[in-house]
């Protein structure tokens, strides 16, 4: 079976002349390590499940990506992190949405998938697992980062909340996910993500919203998203690609192009996914100025930010 792997990090107004060589470099290189790591696992007979995994714990890691260390501030000044993951195979989830102080959201809901006869867990309760877990904690220091701080201190006194797409890039931005197709043909999805910079009241998007932000199905594809979270909640994003494969054959990349281009636009939304089906074929498709992305199978290797 030809294995394949599909990560993004990120889509919304990234346009390349507002971005310096530099930083286009260092975006690219992270793309490209995760991209790496996650394809090895492939290469040596592992499985999709951990192949996303740890593409996601690696994006996580890096601070230029609003996931993990990297994470927007909230209206209190705290970072939530939400999450998940699906295995193809059998249709198994995990997820977690409004965690503060851990290291990896991914593996946290790993972790929900595997040993909490749960689905979905929250704040408190889902740092109470995390701890019995012993799932790497993190203090707020870890998390802390200049950039982010200043966005959110531009915005700090307001009502407003914002989508890390919608500010120029410089220093960090996106969410993150991967999708992908191991050699049994198995695919499996994961997608994690600091939220909204000042967001209040406990928001949630899309993120760690199986069928939403992340899907995967063996007898379809594997689907991580990432965009204006309340849209892709609204239109089901992820399940709706599967369903248009599942229901009425379209093959991925028509389906993937029908959900973003036609549903997710005509409903306001904006942002993209990154999609892999069981037969190895990638679509990474989003209908923003950019999408920070790569793509790597037996043919080649791809990293792209922009248009
Ligand atoms: N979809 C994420 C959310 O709404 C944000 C993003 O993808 O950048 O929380």
């Amino acid at each position: 079976m030809p294995i394949a792997i599909a990560l993004h990090g990120g889509a919304g107004t990234i346009i390349r002349s507002e971005m310096s060589p530099e930083q286009e470099a260092r975006y690219r290189s992270a793309l490209q390590e995760a991209l790496h790591i996650g394809f090895y696992i492939l290469q040596q007979n592992g499985s999709a499940l951990d192949a996303v995994e740890a593409t996601v714990r690696h994006l996580e890691d890096c601070p230029l990506f609003n996931a993990g260390k990297g994470s927007v501030f909230t209206a209190e000044g705290t970072h939530e992190m939400d999450a998940s993951i699906m295995d193809g195979r059998n249709l198994s989830a995990g997820a977690i949405a409004s965690v503060k102080g851990v290291k990896n959201p991914v593996s946290l809901a790993r972790m929900v998938m595997e040993h909490s006869g749960h689905v979905f867990l929250a704040g408190e309760g889902a740092l109470a697992f995390a701890r019995k877990m012993q799932c790497d904690p993190a203090d707020e220091a870890y998390f802390f980062d200049q950039f982010r701080y200043e966005q959110w201190q531009a915005i700090r006194h307001t009502d407003r909340f914002q989508l890390d797409h919608t500010v120029k890039p410089k220093d960090s931005l996106g969410t993150v996910g991967a999708a992908a197709c191991d050699q049994q043909g198995h695919v499996a999805a994961a997608t994690s993500t600091g939220g909204m910079t000042n967001k209040r009241w406990g928001r949630i998007g899309d993120s760690p919203v199986i069928g939403s932000g992340t899907y995967a199905n063996n007898r379809t594809c594997a689907v991580s998203c990432t965009g204006s979270g309340e849209y892709f909640l609204r239109g089901v994003v992820a399940y709706d690609v599967s369903c248009l494969m599942e229901y009425k054959n379209y093959r991925l990349e028509e389906a993937c192009r029908e959900v973003v281009h036609t549903r997710l636009t005509a409903l306001g939304g904006d942002g993209g996914l990154v999609a892999v089906d069981g037969q190895g074929q990638m679509s990474l498709v989003f209908n923003t100025e950019g999408m920070y992305r790569a793509c790597k199978d037996t043919e080649g290797e791809t990293v792209d930010i922009y248009r």
